[in-house]
């Protein structure tokens, strides 16, 4: 027990390599772009240093929260979805708030180890619209001046995109331009890939989408960053400094770890450090997110 909790708190502090999973005869896999680091009493404002001292397992060296950053790959029947797009390749360092620094650039050669090509991806599905989510879809392919996945279709809830204005008023006006041409968008509750379901969960943004992925008698929620960190499955009243509507995405972590608890149920956080593929377990026996050894 003692290995294993060592292990996992290993896990905690480290961004996540390639790990795949197999819901039936769908393989669902992480897709490393790179990682961040982020302050955490500015990203989850309602913690203090007493929480964090008595929770070293989730800080680096430095006194960062650790997340990965990439995507997740969905192979079914020769077919593949992309859901997020990673960072792209570029590297960002702020001396002042909840983000420390953040890098990306390795979606390429993550997608290459797993045996594909960009342009076997039919499509590209967004959580939202955040720089961290668009990377490569707004970038060439290394070596390059084309968009990595140019051929695909950009899958985007519908809210999302309708409030595009407030990413351009955000100074994010060039990447919903390289967007434009290939955006599709999707409603709640729409197949875009089979055994891939939409659904609406606004609060982390206006539009924030999850994709439900069933399979095997199992179902997976990639629940983007309507969690940010491990830590906020056992308190998910903490909502993050990023969030649009705190109070709602608060309320929606409540219902989405409840759900996270039922059988046959998994979750993937693409922010959750090493731990990216994971189970809710309430049984009183420390901390509720249960990474999958996978
Ligand atoms: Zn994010």
């Amino acid at each position: 027990m003692a290995d294993l909790t060592v292990r996992r708190d290993e896990r905690l502090r480290r961004p996540a390599g390639i790990r795949s999973i197999w819901l039936g005869d769908t393989k669902v896999s992480y897709v490393p772009d790179g990682d961040v680091r982020l302050r955490p009493l500015e990203l989850l404002q309602d913690t203090t240093d007493e929480v964090w001292a008595a929770h070293p397992e989730y800080l680096d060296s430095t006194g960062h929260l650790v997340g990965s950053v990439g995507g997740l790959l969905v192979e079914h029947g020769g077919r593949a979805l992309l859901i997020d797009a990673g960072f792209g390749p570029q590297a960002l360092d702020m001396s002042a708030g909840p983000l420390g620094a953040i890098h990306g650039g390795a979606l390429p050669r993550s997608l290459a180890a797993l045996g594909r090509n960009p342009e076997d991806v039919e499509a590209v599905a967004f959580t939202h619209l955040h720089s961290d989510h668009l990377g490569w879809a707004c970038h060439p392919a290394p070596g390059t001046d084309g968009l990595l996945f140019a051929h695909a279709e950009h899958l985007i809830s519908e809210t999302e995109w309708e409030r595009r204005d407030l990413l351009e008023d955000q100074g994010m006006g060039e990447q919903v331009a390289t967007l434009a041409p290939r955006v599709r968008t999707v409603s709640d509750g729409q197949e875009v890939f089979p055994g891939v379901r939409v659904r609406i969960s606004p609060g982390h943004t206006v539009g924030h989408a999850e994709y439900v992925i069933t399979g095997g008698g199992r179902r997976l929620i990639a629940f983007g960053d309507a969690v940010h960190s491990p830590i906020q499955i056992d308190h998910p009243e903490w909502s993050s400094a990023f969030d649009h509507d705190p109070a709602r995405t608060a309320a929606h972590r409540r219902r989405l770890v409840a759900e996270l608890a039922e059988p046959g149920t998994i979750g993937f956080g693409v922010h959750f450090a090493d731990v990216v593929f994971g189970h809710v377990r309430r049984d009183g026996a420390g901390p509720a997110w249960r990474p999958l050894d996978v």
